[in-house]
């Protein structure tokens, strides 16, 4: 369990709602967490938070605070996830389920166009369903990696998409830096955490029942002023912050420590130096076969992890033709169909697709976007049916030895 901390109280020093700016620090006890929820809510925000629910800690639409997962915690391993109960833990305990930002600014299934057809032409209706934005509460330091990967993928081209950019540019996030890690966790070797670093509204850590809130932007500190108007909201100092830093700071020594700890659960790494050579110059490696005994090419993986973006696009008619809507839907490259190109699959063995996805992921990626597809955040390890692990994949490939050179 995490290393409790017990802040001594501190002395009387609120901070009206006009002192609040970037950067600032203030302590949020739990009810007035609730507060920032209803002026988020007030402000036309949909807010969505972490809620146990279907057996794991998944995101729901959020009205109270009390609907959090106060005293829950996850297990999670190679194809196990199970929450416990336990008396110490906080609101935030757990680590991540398997839903993760994908879900809302990328859905599973998403009208992206309407079209009518009236004399015989077809037109594009602007009406797409109307969202309110969104707020999501409770998002960890490498959901927040996972959010700038996928914004290099929708956004940064030139091709811009822009369903994800009017859901992401309305976007309010509510971190929360991690107190405790799961044993499928290896964001400490991705540098993609524990620590939430930036690209937050507000940030939270949680500290026996209140929160040190860090204010990360305007509209941050506009939500913060909602919430404190009337009550001012005690300013955090300097030790303070630096004791909720150390807090992030001892749990990444941990997650690097935890090989040498006894009764801990197999630890999660991934030494990713050269990873993308390592890859690419073993593509004819032993390994993919092995893994590819294992593998139910599922999609579970793709369909679980925070950066995995492919989509299809179907179109369906009403029964009189003339109405269509254009609808897209996340696909896999462990479908047969995802290759498919002149009438056959070019990836017709598992061990193709299987490291189609590792060799995309890991390397491809880099070359794509400039950056790894991988957060380690673990979940493709968890609710991989078998519990296929990329990162034991990863070490058999950069274990075994060089493959040999072919005879002439
Ligand atoms: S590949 Fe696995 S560990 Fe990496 S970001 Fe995707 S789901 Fe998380
Ligand atoms: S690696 Fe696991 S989750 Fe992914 S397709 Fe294969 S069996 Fe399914």
């Amino acid at each position: 369990m995490h290393p409790e901390n017990h802040p001594t109280r501190p002395e009387p020093r609120g901070v009206g709602s006009e002192e609040l700016s970037v950067g600032a620090s203030v302590w949020l006890p739990l009810d007035r967490l609730q507060g920032v929820i209803d002026a988020l809510r007030a402000d036309g925000m949909r807010v969505v938070g972490p809620q146990v629910a279907e057996g794991a800690v998944v995101y729901r639409d959020l009205e109270r605070t009390s609907d959090l997962p106060l005293g829950w915690i996850d297990e999670q391993d190679g194809g196990r996830y199970r929450l416990t109960q336990q008396a110490e833990a906080g609101v935030f305990d757990h680590v991540v389920g398997p839903h993760s930002l994908k879900n809302f600014l990328f859905p599973s299934r998403d009208t992206i166009g309407r079209f009518l057809r009236e004399d015989g032409t077809w037109k594009q209706l602007e009406d797409l369903p109307p969202e309110p934005p969104l707020a999501v509460l409770g998002v960890r330091a490498c959901d927040l990696a996972g959010l700038a990967i996928q914004d290099r993928v929708f956004l940064g081209g030139e091709a811009v998409d822009p369903h994800y950019r009017r859901r992401r540019e309305s976007l309010f996030l509510v971190a929360v830096n991690c107190r405790r890690a799961a044993a499928t966790c290896f964001c400490h070797s991705t540098g993609c955490g524990p620590a939430v670093t930036g690209g937050f509204d507000l940030a939270l850590t949680e500290f026996s029942g209140r929160f040190l809130c860090d204010i990360g932007s305007l509209r941050g500190a506009e939500m913060l002023a909602k919430a404190a108007a009337g009550s001012p909201l005690d300013r955090c100092t300097a030790d303070e912050v630096q004791r909720a830093r150390q807090q992030s700071a001892a749990l990444e020594q941990a997650m690097h420590a935890r090989r040498e700890v006894p009764g801990e659960p197999r630890p999660r790494s991934m030494e990713m130096e050269g990873l993308r050579d390592l890859l690419f110059n073993n593509l004819e490696h032993a390994r993919w076969d092995d893994v590819a005994s294992r593998c139910l090419s599922c999609t579970n993986c793709t369909l679980v992890c925070p950066t995995c973006f492919c989509a299809s696009v179907t179109e369906v008619a009403d029964l009189s033709g003339d109405h269509v809507e254009r609808e897209r839907h996340w696909a896999s490259c462990f479908t047969l169909d995802h290759a498919r190109m002149h009438g056959e699959s070019v990836r017709s063995s598992t061990a193709s697709r299987y490291r189609q996805w590792l060799t995309h992921k890991l390397a491809g990626w880099i070359d794509q976007f400039g950056t790894s597809g991988c957060t380690g955040c673990g979940r493709c390890i968890t609710w991989c049916p078998v519990g296929i692990d990329l990162t034991e994949e990863v070490a058999a490939i950069r274990d075994a030895p060089p493959p040999q050179e072919a005879t002439p």
